[in-house]
């Protein structure tokens, strides 16, 4: 390949090679000039691999073969090789094990509901934020992922719903969850470049309703501000666990850096600007963060702001002694919440049986 000017972050150890969804629309039609190709070569490419979800430059016929072979090489390297993928619920839930050029492990979750296909996908290869009750979190941080390789993994479970290859036939991908492993604002410039290609009017990108996408955070506070002057309108998915600082230290240590009351000052920061609400993630663990008095105060506090509480009934990880709350105590604790007129929803736990559910992706190879 030619030198390229650094038209995007310098090589760091262990990233991939560069792909076209690194690149915005301009840079790839820059980085086909380089090559000594015309810009709609570009357009041909982005076509084929957001539009048609073709990832193997052999099949992409309409573009001369010299020009299919070295645009191939320099601007579609194989980011992902599956591994495994292991399926439940009627072949409706789909997790895939991902390896990444560097020999590196990643996962992803394919889940069909009625009416919509949702993929959880990973920002990061293992995960910096240590909460105790997590599997990703024990193994700490591996590396992030490229744009590239987050990209890649929304694009293969489009192309993988598109082929029919889930559960209940052919469909059409339709959400995205950043809640696989990894903190997706830890890794901030790579995923606001992913979500822009995620939502980009296809050909450019792949065109998925701004709505439909979930940002899941432990609560990186500059970085939620950051995010709130992007102006994207994606979903905000605030994983609290705790209402208050003293336990929340514990199950998520970040807290130690931004503490409860600026973590939900910083959503609705969030939540004014888009004018939606965002999510309050809360594992129930028995014994641990689900007594009345929690859902009493989690209730206050959230009253009247914009927020809607999804409870997660504590998944399994390997090695933990806790367990999900009974389900009378979540009963009661959905009750408390309510009694302060805060929205609430309980998690479904989709996957478990195949370590795919929230907080069991260790990707072991
Ligand atoms: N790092 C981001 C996104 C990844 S996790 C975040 O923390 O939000 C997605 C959700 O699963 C988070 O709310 C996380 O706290 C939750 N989770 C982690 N481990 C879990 C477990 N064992 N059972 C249930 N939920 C869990």
């Amino acid at each position: 390949m030619t030198s390229l000017p650094l038209i995007f972050d310098a090589p760091k150890r262990g990233m991939p090679p560069r792909h076209l969804a690194d690149l915005s629309e301009s840079e790839r039609r820059e980085a086909a000039a380089e090559l000594g190709y015309p810009a709609f070569r570009a357009d041909q490419l982005s076509r084929h691999y957001f539009a048609r979800l073709e990832n193997d430059p052999a099949q992409m016929t309409d573009l001369p073969a010299a020009a299919r072979s070295e645009l191939g090489a320099a601007l579609l390297p194989s980011l992902l090789t599956e591994v495994r993928h292991l399926e439940t619920d009627a072949g409706t839930t789909r997790k895939t094990l991902w390896k990444l050029h560097d020999g590196t492990l990643v996962e992803s979750v394919l889940m069909r509901y009625p009416g919509r296909m949702t993929v959880c996908v990973s920002s990061q290869a293992g995960c910096g934020m240590a909460c105790p009750f997590c599997a990703t979190g024990q193994g700490g941080l591996k590396r992030n992922l490229s744009t590239g390789e987050i990209v890649e993994q929304v694009a293969a479970a489009a192309r993988s719903a598109a082929r029919g290859e889930l559960g209940g036939g052919v469909g059409r991908l339709s959400n995205v969850v950043f809640m696989g492993m990894g903190e997706p604002l830890a890794n901030y410039n790579r995923v606001v470049a992913a979500l822009h290609r995620l939502i980009d009017p296809s050909p450019a990108g792949l065109g998925l309703a701004q709505r439909s996408i979930t940002v899941s955070t432990v609560g990186l506070v500059p970085a939620i501000r950051k995010l709130t002057d992007e102006g994207l309108n994606v979903t905000l998915a605030v994983s609290l666990h705790a209402p208050d600082d003293e336990l929340r230290n514990t199950l998520v240590p970040v807290n130690t850096r931004w503490n409860v009351e600026e973590v939900l000052e910083a959503a609705d920061g969030f939540a004014d600007r888009t004018g939606r609400r965002y999510s309050i993630e809360y594992a129930m663990i028995r014994d641990v963060n689900d007594h009345a008095w929690r859902a009493d105060l989690l209730g206050e506090m959230l009253r009247g702001r914009l927020a809607h509480v999804n409870l997660i009934p504590l998944n399994p990880t390997p090695g933990s002694q806790w367990d999900a709350s009974p389900k009378s105590v979540e009963r009661e604790f959905v009750r408390g919440l309510e009694q302060h007129g805060v929205s609430v929803t309980v998690r479904d736990t989709r996957g478990r049986e195949i370590d795919g559910a929230c907080g069991q992706l260790a990707a072991s190879g």
